[in-house]
Parts: C-alpha cells; sequence; structure tokens
C-alpha cells in the first residue's frame, strides 16, 4: 500500500487534471474545423410581445453538433472560441446565417444576435454586420444585437464607437443578462441601449424571494423611463408571464413560449393555449 502523503494525493488528482486538458485541448483542435465541416447551426427562440401575446422575433443561439460528442453547449465553446481567437470568423458565421434565416420568415419579425466582447476587437465588426445585412438583403431595423457589460468594461471607445455606428445604420442595441454584473447601471449612463434583457436568475427565484418580483418591477420601470424596451428572460411558466406582465415588461423569452428550435422545426406563431391564458395573477 502507498503511503497517503501529499505527494501522492497530489498523484491521484494528475489524471483527472489530464483528462481536463485533454478535453479542452480536443475542442480547441475540433473548433479549428467545426466552421468548415458545417457543424454550426443555429437555433431561434421565440420574442414574445407580452402584452400582445404573439411572437415578435426570435433570438438566434448557435449550436454546435460534434460529430463524436453531439450537441455542445455554447456555453462551453464560445469561451474556448474566444480565448483561441475564432469568434470572429463564427461570429461572422452567425451573423450571416441569422440574417440569412430572417429574410426568409413569414412575417417582418426581428433577429436577435449575440455578439462578444472579442467580436468588437478582432476585426472590423461594423463592416460585417453590414455585409450580413447587405447579402440577406434584411432591412436593418430588424436586426437586433445583445451585447453584455463586459463589452465595455475593456477598449470600452472603441466598443462604444462601434456600437453608435451600428445603432445609426437602425439596428437595435440590446444589453442582454442585466443585472448580473458589477456595475450595470452605470453603463446604461454610457450607451443608449434599446433594450435591457433582465437576466433570467431574477425570473427563476420570483416564486421563492418576493425581493426579485420588487427588483423586476424596478428594472422594467426603469427602463420605460429611459425609454427602453424590457424583456424578462428564463420564463418558464405561466405563473412567471402572469407576475411579469403585472410588473411592466414589455417582451418575455423563455420554455414556456417555445425552446430555441432548429430553422426545420420552427413555428411563427403561439399555440392558442398560450393566447388564451388569463392574464391575471
Ligand atoms: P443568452 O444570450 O443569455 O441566451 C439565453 C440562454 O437561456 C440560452 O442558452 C437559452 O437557450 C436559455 N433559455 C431560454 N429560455 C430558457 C428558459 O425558460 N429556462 C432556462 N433554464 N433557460 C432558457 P444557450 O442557448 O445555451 O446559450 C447560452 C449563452 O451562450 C447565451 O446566453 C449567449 O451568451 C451565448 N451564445 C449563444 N449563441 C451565441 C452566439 O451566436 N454568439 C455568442 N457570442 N454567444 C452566444
Ligand atoms: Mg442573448
Ligand atoms: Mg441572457
Ligand atoms: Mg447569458
Amino acid at each position: 500500500q502507498a503511503k497517503l502523503g501529499g505527494k501522492n494525493n497530489a498523484r491521484v488528482f494528475e489524471p483527472d487534471m489530464d483528462a481536463a486538458r485533454r478535453f479542452r485541448r480536443a475542442l480547441e483542435l475540433d473548433l479549428g474545423s467545426a466552421l468548415t465541416n458545417g457543424e454550426f447551426e443555429v437555433f431561434f427562440q421565440p420574442l414574445v410581445d407580452a402584452r400582445r401575446i404573439a411572437i415578435v422575433g426570435f433570438e438566434a443561439l448557435l449550436r454546435w453538433r460534434h460529430p463524436v460528442r453531439g450537441l455542445v453547449s455554447p456555453a462551453v465553446f464560445i469561451p474556448v472560441a474566444e480565448e483561441i481567437g475564432l469568434i470572429g470568423e463564427i461570429g461572422a458565421w452567425v451573423l450571416g446565417a441569422a440574417c440569412a434565416q430572417a429574410a426568409r420568415w413569414p412575417r417582418e419579425l426581428t433577429v436577435a444576435v449575440n455578439l462578444s466582447p472579442a467580436q468588437f476587437r478582432s476585426r472590423d465588426l461594423v463592416g460585417t454586420v453590414k455585409d450580413a445585412l447587405l447579402r440577406s438583403h434584411l432591412r436593418p431595423t430588424r436586426l437586433e444585437l445583445e451585447i453584455t457589460e463586459s463589452v465595455l468594461l475593456s477598449d470600452s471607445d472603441g466598443s462604444l464607437a462601434a456600437l453608435h455606428d451600428l445603432r445609426a445604420l437602425g439596428i437595435r442595441i440590446a444589453m442582454d443578462d442585466f443585472g448580473t454584473g458589477y456595475s450595470s447601471l452605470s453603463y446604461l449612463r454610457r450607451f443608449p441601449f434599446d433594450k435591457i434583457k433582465i437576466d433570467q436568475s431574477f425570473v427563476r427565484e420570483m416564486s421563492t424571494r418576493p425581493d426579485c418580483i420588487k427588483i423586476v418591477q424596478s428594472i422594467a420601470a426603469l427602463g420605460a423611463s429611459l425609454g427602453m424596451t424590457t424583456t424578462a428572460e428564463g420564463v418558464e411558466t405561466a405563473e412567471q408571464f402572469a407576475q411579469l406582465q403585472a410588473a411592466g415588461c414589455d417582451q418575455v423569452q423563455g420554455y414556456h413560449f417555445g425552446r430555441p428550435q432548429p430553422v426545420g422545426s420552427m413555428i411563427f406563431d403561439l399555440a392558442p393555449s398560450l393566447i388564451e391564458e388569463p392574464a391575471a395573477a
């Protein structure tokens, strides 16, 4: 029997660390060829007007169909793509694919695309966006770009200039995951966002923590007074929806209204059962 000294304990964990490093290295290698192998796919999740209870747009959410691992979550591979400098190329592909799809939808619905901070640094973002619009013939007013406050953390002058240029084209800019960062309020002062997306953690905790309802109400009021649209993310139940309607949120998004869907299974109208739902809490 080996002694259980510090040295041996450390050795026990070494294979695991190697496995993690191997997984990471494999992801990096596979990401390098994922685009050319056609392994990426954009899913679309409905954005719903809370008063009319109607679909007003869709958010584009990237999926990676890995030939061996299956569907890999963007939460796993986007950070890796950012670190190894591939997000510019991947992001440009998402913009192109999302705009091309939206141009073929039956109604003039909005398409929302997520942007990484690295996309503001690595290449001509404004040119890439213009290119996607020109190729798809999508009107700029139908495109919404979602950013998190981290975009404004580093190199904020360049990022702010790009955001102003994009907005001047008629594109709307949304602040994603609002309320989770370090200084969300100060970012509202730095850029005239068109939309605030209230992070799903507030919605999730509304039933157990009454404070969360008050926070959501306050963000909705703040957004309204600043002339911004407010969207609540992660709405999973009819009860949450009723509370968010009462709180004054303009839009809702979540599994209650529809999961992110591949292009082939998209439905452009809500189920009648959702529309007939009583609005009162
Ligand atoms: P996000 O932009 O905040 O997107 C919302 C996430 O919440 C999505 O996760 C969506 O599938 C999930 N979601 C929607 N409704 C519900 C619900 O009712 N309950 C729960 N529990 N979750 C819900 P997803 O698709 O895994 O994406 C995760 C994150 O990855 C996104 O967060 C976004 O930050 C990033 N991402 C996705 N696609 C792209 C992309 O094309 N480019 C970049 N840069 N980031 C992306
Ligand atoms: Mg988003
Ligand atoms: Mg979000
Ligand atoms: Mg997020």
